[in-house]
């Protein structure tokens, strides 16, 4: 099969995380070689929780780094995920499905931790109805490791790109560096994955639905 990169070359990609920095810890690496191999990358992050202004220039910091187009579906307001009715976060990745035309969509999967990450798959896997793009979820996100469910079946090499993601996740300092958290997990985590498939670094997705030919 032909690589991600040049099956989404010239394309629309939608990478859609719960809160800033989710998207990055999880596929940032992805990303980054997709937009270089030409995919028009779009980060949707649906809430933007306690410091708005900070974090959401946090976000478009590290979406610049990845060379990804932020895009953030809830305003300022304090108003949190599970404040949402699901029919009403369905609506807001609705429209943004309807408008980009992605042709793969990558979200939170169901074993995540965090409650609102689990909502937003739930939202995600909704909007298959609509049209019919490849759909991958990735590693559930936590800042120090928890058993959790996770079995990816498809590896993205990110050897090219580690260091691009390992900036866009630093460049979340009030999640990390201001309260003295390590993001070298992440960096472990990937060469973990890609020693599964014998690169340096890697990501690991479940394929929910994918066309194959
Ligand atoms: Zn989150």
């Amino acid at each position: 099969m032909r690589s991600l990169a040049e099956r989404y070359a010239g394309k629309t990609v939608l990478a859609v995380g719960a809160h800033p920095d989710d998207v990055e810890i999880a596929v940032g690496g992805t990303l980054a070689r997709l937009r270089r191999a030409g995919t028009r990358v779009v980060m949707a992050v649906v809430s933007v929780p306690g410091e708005h202004q900070l974090r959401r220039r946090e976000a478009e910091r590290a979406a610049g780094i990845l060379g990804c187009e932020p895009c953030f579906l809830m305003g300022e307001g304090g108003k949190r995920i599970e404040d949402l009715k699901s029919y009403e976060l369905v609506a807001l990745l609705d429209r943004l499905v309807r408008e980009l035309a992605p042709a793969a969509v990558f979200a939170h999967g169901p074993a995540e931790l965090h409650r609102d990450h689990v909502i937003v798959h739930e939202a995600a896997l909704a909007t298959q109805r609509l049209a019919h793009f490849d759909f991958f979820t990735y590693q559930p996100n936590f800042c120090r490791p928890v058993p959790v469910a996770f079995h990816p079946r498809a590896y993205v090499d990110i050897t090219d790109t580690i260091e691009t993601k390992m900036r866009a996740i630093d460049a979340h300092q009030s999640q990390f560096k201001s309260r003295g958290i390590e993001t070298g997990i992440y960096r472990e985590m990937a060469r973990m994955n890609g020693r599964m498939v014998g690169v340096q670094y890697a990501e690991g997705l479940e394929v929910q639905r994918m066309l194959v030919l």
